[in-house]
């Protein structure tokens, strides 16, 4: 991944700066509390395609719900 890529990054919605998460291989926004995905090395940068950083994470052995 080319950091110098990343650092032209902003978020799409509030236009502000991104901090990566390369342990996640997301692009989180703090303002905004959303993580965009990175799908196979191209960051998605779509409101809808983010992740609440608020809501808990999805419970791995949550078998049932599914
Ligand atoms: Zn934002």
């Amino acid at each position: 991944m080319d950091t110098r890529l990343m650092e032209l990054l902003v978020c799409p919605v509030c236009k502000g700066p991104l901090e990566h998460d390369r342990d996640a291989h997301e692009l989180i926004c703090k303002a905004d509390r959303l993580a965009y995905p990175i799908r196979e090395g191209i960051p998605v940068m779509l409101e809808s395609e983010a992740r609440p950083l608020d809501a808990p994470a999805p419970a791995p052995t949550d078998a049932g719900a599914a």
